[in-house]
């Protein structure tokens, strides 16, 4: 009988859409909610890169000595808006909590369990369409490190990394002009993440899923949820600018504005939002063929189908305050001293909201409070990495199956 609930998934980013192609693939009816476009939320401006080499969390140990720095330098990778610290406080006082060798180390193998397989679950959900039809590749992912001290500092990183098994090969600055030839003076070696892989266009992956959805019978309603009526076995309506919609089975997956939803049904999470911001260079005039990673800068530059995007940095500002374009003008300066011939003719900026939580692990957990309640959200800075993964946990946990994967660390009621 529960086999046949129709699963309603409120939010068409990455995350939804895989959910809802994972249960449709198994055998159910879905419903997608959401007031855009598929694809057209955080999900579409990211840096695409499928990062199977992200196993440790954002906070690490003495970071809290590098962040006044870091807050102070105007052209660096983290700021917080003017007047969003207060209520930003309990988000990062969890933050820090988060960063004890002891948390680190647990997040860590957390992460290393969704993080590693995340390529090839997109292959598995996506193995009915032809592979030149995918917009995968599996290159590897490039870890730049432009200065001497950036090399020194990224080894213990790249030991913890290997020790979760994540395959990086060091390479000399001559190896790193081989792979990228366009790269500058400021260079002083890298290393390279082989098992990670990345999406030429973010937007045509979650276009693909959603015309996918829509060929098996699956439907999607253009609307804004704003609430639930509950009866006696829990949702029964969900109520959205659009009138009110039945529902059986139910999974909230709207990225960053999540949290309003998972509290109506039972969750109250600490999830915030990190700002980031990206600049699409449609004429980049250089040839970049791998993604890479410059961790120092905190930003990511990826070949795409329509051009190079440089894409990263976080602002604390909240879901509101709008855009600081400049964000993504400073990404454009560093890339332009990485990569002297680099060509910003027709350059688009944007800006986004990544579902942060503080413990940089993402909710994927059946609701507290109703059994017939799922949540897919929190996934931070690695969303479009754990996508397909994530479908395939919340696709178990709905069929009441047990999965290759403990979900017990990314219940919501970790906190
Ligand atoms: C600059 C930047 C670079 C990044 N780079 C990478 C990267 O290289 N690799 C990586 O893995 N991740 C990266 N990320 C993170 C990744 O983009 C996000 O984690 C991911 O997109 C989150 O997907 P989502 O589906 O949860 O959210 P979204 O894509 O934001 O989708 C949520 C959807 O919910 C809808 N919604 C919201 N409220 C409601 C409501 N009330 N009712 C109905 N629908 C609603 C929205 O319209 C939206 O379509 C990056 C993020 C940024 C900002």
């Amino acid at each position: 009988m529960s086999e046949q609930r129709t699963v309603t998934i409120i939010g068409a980013g990455i995350i939804g859409l895989c959910c809802a192609r994972a249960l449709q693939r198994r055998g159910r009816t879905v419903t997608v909610i959401d007031p855009n476009e598929p694809g057209r939320g955080t999900s579409y401006g990211n840096a695409g890169i499928l990062a199977a080499g992200s196993v440790l969390p954002e906070g690490h140990p003495g970071l809290w000595k590098r962040l006044p720095g870091l807050l102070l330098d105007r052209t660096g990778p983290l700021t917080i808006r003017p007047g969003y610290l207060p209520q930003m406080l309990p988000w990062l006082l969890r933050f820090m909590a988060s960063t004890t060798p002891g948390r680190v180390e647990e997040i860590s193998k957390a992460l290393a369990a969704i993080v590693m397989p995340g390529v090839q679950h997109y292959l598995d959900l996506l193995d009915d369409v032809a592979a030149d039809q995918v917009p995968i590749r599996r290159q590897g992912c490039l870890y730049l490190y432009p200065k001497r001290e950036d090399v020194k500092a990224a080894e213990p990183a790249n030991d913890a990394r290997r020790r979760r098994g994540v395959e990086i090969e060091t390479l000399g600055p001559d190896e790193v002009r081989q792979l990228i030839p366009a790269i500058g003076p400021d260079m002083a070696g890298g290393a390279l993440a082989t098992q990670s892989g990345h999406a030429t266009s973010p937007l045509a992956l979650s276009q693909l899923l959603a015309a996918q959805i829509e060929a098996a019978g699956g439907s999607f309603i253009r609307a804004k949820a704003m609430g639930f009526t509950i009866g006696a076995e829990g949702p029964s309506h969900v109520r959205t600018d659009q009138g009110e919609i039945e529902v059986e089975d139910v999974v909230i997956a709207a990225g960053a504005f999540s949290k309003p939803l998972a509290a109506a049904l039972g969750n109250k999470v600490p999830l915030d939002t990190e700002r980031g911001y990206h600049m699409m260079l449609p004429q980049p005039e250089i040839e970049i063929r791998v993604p890479m990673l410059i961790s120092s800068l905190g930003f990511g530059v990826t070949p795409m189908n329509d051009g190079l995007r440089l894409a990263g940095t976080v602002e604390f500002g909240g879901l509101k305050a709008p855009p600081d374009y400049n964000r993504a003008q400073i990404l454009l300066d560093h890339a332009k001293r990485l990569f002297p011939g680099l060509g910003d003719e027709g350059a688009v900026p944007w800006m986004g909201h990544r579902p942060s939580m503080p413990d940089s692990l993402p909710v994927i957990s059946r609701s507290s409070r109703f059994s017939r309640v799922f949540y897919a959200f929190g996934h931070g800075h690695l969303g479009l990495s754990l996508g397909a993964v994530t479908g395939r946990m919340i696709a178990d946990l709905v069929q009441d199956r047990v999965s290759d994967i403990d979900p017990t660390p990314y219940r919501a009621d970790r906190f």
